[in-house]
């Protein structure tokens, strides 16, 4: 794809999903711009990354702690990119994800939150947080538990340089939307909970294209979208 084809496709995609966000954003009967668009950039080129950000897209998630680096390193001058890690997160990566990250979006152990305090510490920064829930109860999948969320919240709340945002969840995928709501709207209960308790607390990340619309219904504040923007990986 030539510059030129790269800008215009993305930027339409962009426009699609603005709207899709709209519609669902209408149809759940939630202000205008009470969701945000979260363009995931993992494994695909800077170039990428500069086009939506033409299109005024500033918040972008990688997965890959190293990929992240190379990327914030490289787009250093775009100063206003909010760059989330929204990966598996490694004990041996912490330094590396709390050198280039804005936001840390999969905080799911006290190990971790422990660690990334120390190097923001160190970096003299602050970091945003959200926890990532496994709310599907997959053994395969990270997350901390829902009966464990309220323990971890405390523990990052209390840490000097982690602001505690909210939570994360990506679902199982399920045949019929039935138990996906069920498991949206605990995540809405668990989130509407912490946000009594703290006042830091705004960004509940759920839904990416196949579910944005019972997300937005159960309160998400954040949908996540890769391949509709980017195109196949
Ligand atoms: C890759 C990824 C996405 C985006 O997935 P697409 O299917 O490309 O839209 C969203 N959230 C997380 C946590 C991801 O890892």
């Amino acid at each position: 794809m030539s510059e030129k084809e790269l800008t215009n496709t993305i930027a339409e995609r962009l426009g699609t999903a603005h709207e899709k966000i709209s519609s669902a954003v209408q149809q759940a009967n939630r202000p205008t711009d009470s969701v945000k668009l979260m363009a995931v950039s993992k494994t695909k080129p800077v170039e990428y990354i500069v086009a939506a950000y033409q299109q005024g897209q500033r918040i972008f998630g990688e997965n890959y702690a190293q990929e992240l680096a190379e990327k914030a390193e490289s787009l250093n001058e775009y100063s206003d990119i909010e760059w989330h890690f929204i990966g598996p997160i490694q004990s041996n990566k912490t330094a590396i994800i709390a050198k280039a990250a804005d936001w840390v979006d999969s905080v799911d152990r006290e190990k971790i939150a422990k660690r990334l305090q120390n190097h923001a510490l160190e970096l003299n920064k602050t970091l945003n947080i959200l926890l990532q829930v496994n709310i599907s109860n997959s053994s395969a999948k990270s997350g901390v538990l829902l009966q464990d969320v309220d323990a971890l919240a405390k523990q990052v709340d209390s840490y000097s340089q982690l602001n505690l945002r909210g939570l994360m969840a990506i679902p199982d995928q399920y045949d019929d939307n039935k138990q996906l709501i069920e498991e949206f709207e605990q995540m809405q209960a668990c989130f509407l909970r912490l946000q009594q308790q703290y006042s830091s607390v705004d960004t509940l990340s759920l839904g990416m294209s196949g579910d944005m619309q019972p997300a937005i219904q159960a309160g998400s504040t954040m949908v996540r979208l890769g391949t509709a923007i980017f195109g196949q990986r």
